[in-house]
C-alpha cells in the first residue's frame, strides 16, 4: 500500500483499481502513511499556513429541489430568508476588519431574472474592497450569467459535481437536474477564467466505492483549483433523512488522495467535516487540507440555513471565533494565512 501512495506522490494519477485500494485499505499504518504524505505535500507547497475565507450565507431561498438538501424547494419547514445588499455589505464590512481577503458568497439557486442584482452587489464589494477575492456558489446559470458575474468581478466559482456516476446522480436529484448540465456548468466556469471548485459529498446515499473511484477520476481529468468535499449528513426535513452520515476518515483519505494528485490544490477542511466531530477540522487539515471557510452570515439567519442536522456555525466555525480557530490549529503546528490565497495553479 505505501508503494501505492508513493506512486501516486510521484505520478499523480494511479488507475482505477489503485485508487480503489487506497480507499478500502484498512492497515491503520497504511492509512498514517497516506496522511503523512499529503501533509508534507501540503506543506511543501503551502507551508503550516491555512487559508482563510469568510462565507456568506446569501439565500436558502432555492428553485432546485435535491434530495439530500435542507433548503430544497420542497421542504416547507423552512423559514425563507435572502439578505438584502446592506446586510451582506456589513458581513464583508465585519469580516474585512477581521482580516478576511475573500468572500464566499453561497445561497440557493435562484432565477436569472435576479441575476443582474448580484452582479451590481459584486460590482459594489468589489469598490469598496478591491484587495479581496470574490468567490461564488450560487449553483447551475447559463453562461452569459455566469459571464456577467465573473465581469462584474468574481474571481472564483464553487460548484461541487455532486457525483459523476449519471445513475446515483439521478438518485439524489430531481428527473430535471443532470450531471451532464452540472458538467457543462463546470466547463463553462472554466473557460470564462474563474478559479474553478469542485467535488462531492462523501457517504451521499446509494454512493459507492466505484463511483467513488470515478468522482477520483474526473477530479484528476478536470484538475479544479479548488475541491470541495465533506460527508454527507441527514437533514431530517429531506427524502434522504433517515440515511446514516458519511464517515470523516473517508473524507480524510480523499481529501489525501486528491492532494497527492493535485498538489496545488486548494482543499477545504469542511463544515461538514466540523459538524461530524469535534476534531473534524484538525482531522481534515492533517489529512492535508489547507483552507478553512468560518462563517459569516448574521447570527439570527444562520440557523436557517439549515442544509443538514446540527450544522456548525458557532465557536470556531465563526468568523468572530476565528481566535478560537487559532488556538485550534496552533495545537497542530498550523497557523492562519491572511491573505487572498489566490491558486497557484497557472490558468490556460
Ligand atoms: N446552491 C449551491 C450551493 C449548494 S450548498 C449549489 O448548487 O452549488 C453547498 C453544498 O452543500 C452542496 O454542493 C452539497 O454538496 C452540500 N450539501 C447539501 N446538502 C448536504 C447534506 N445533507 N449533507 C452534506 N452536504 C450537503
Amino acid at each position: 500500500m505505501k508503494r501505492l501512495v508513493d506512486k501516486l506522490r510521484e505520478r499523480h494519477e494511479l488507475d482505477s483499481e489503485e485508487y480503489r485500494s487506497l480507499l478500502i485499505m484498512h492497515d491503520p499504518q497504511d492509512i498514517e502513511y497516506l496522511f503523512g504524505q499529503a501533509r508534507e505535500v501540503s506543506q511543501r507547497h503551502f507551508g503550516r499556513s491555512i487559508y482563510l475565507r469568510g462565507l456568506i450565507e446569501l439565500s436558502n431561498v432555492c428553485r432546485n429541489n435535491c434530495l439530500y438538501c435542507g433548503i430544497r424547494r420542497g421542504n416547507c419547514h423552512v423559514s425563507r430568508y435572502n439578505l438584502n445588499r446592506e446586510q451582506v455589505m456589513a458581513c464583508c464590512e465585519q469580516g474585512y476588519d477581521i482580516g478576511f481577503r475573500t468572500f464566499v458568497i453561497q445561497g440557493g439557486e435562484w432565477g436569472e431574472e435576479r441575476s443582474p442584482w448580484i452582479a451590481d452587489l459584486i460590482r459594489e464589494i468589489k469598490s469598496r474592497w478591491p484587495d479581496c477575492a470574490i468567490t461564488l456558489s450560487l449553483g447551475e446559470h447559463p453562461r452569459e450569467t455566469y459571464a456577467l458575474w465573473r465581469d462584474a468581478g468574481a474571481d472564483r466559482y464553487l460548484l461541487r459535481h455532486e457525483t459523476h456516476n449519471q445513475r446515483l446522480y439521478g438518485l439524489l436529484h430531481p428527473r430535471e437536474m443532470t450531471s451532464a448540465h452540472r458538467l457543462q456548468c463546470l466547463d463553462w466556469l472554466m473557460e470564462l477564467g474563474y478559479q474553478v471548485g469542485t467535488g462531492i459529498m462523501v457517504g451521499a446515499p446509494f454512493q459507492t466505492i466505484g463511483s467513488i473511484v470515478e468522482d477520483v477520476e474526473y477530479l484528476v481529468r478536470f484538475k479544479p483549483h479548488m475541491i470541495g468535499m465533506g460527508p454527507f449528513i441527514p437533514q431530517h426535513d429531506t427524502p434522504l433523512g433517515r440515511f446514516p452520515a458519511g464517515s470523516v476518515e473517508l473524507t480524510q483519505r480523499l481529501y489525501a488522495i486528491l492532494r497527492l494528485a493535485l498538489p496545488q490544490a486548494l482543499i477545504p477542511s469542511t463544515t461538514a467535516m466540523a459538524s461530524l466531530a469535534p476534531d473534524g477540522r484538525l482531522r481534515g487539515i492533517l489529512a492535508g487540507a489547507n483552507v478553512v471557510m468560518p462563517n459569516l452570515s448574521p447570527t439570527d439567519t444562520r440557523k436557517m440555513y439549515a442544509l443538514y442536522d446540527n450544522k456548525a456555525s458557532l465557536g470556531a466555525e465563526s468568523a468572530k471565533g476565528v481566535h478560537l480557530l487559532a488556538d485550534e490549529l496552533a495545537t497542530i503546528g498550523y497557523h492562519i494565512d491572511w491573505s487572498r490565497g489566490d491558486s497557484p495553479q497557472k490558468k490556460e
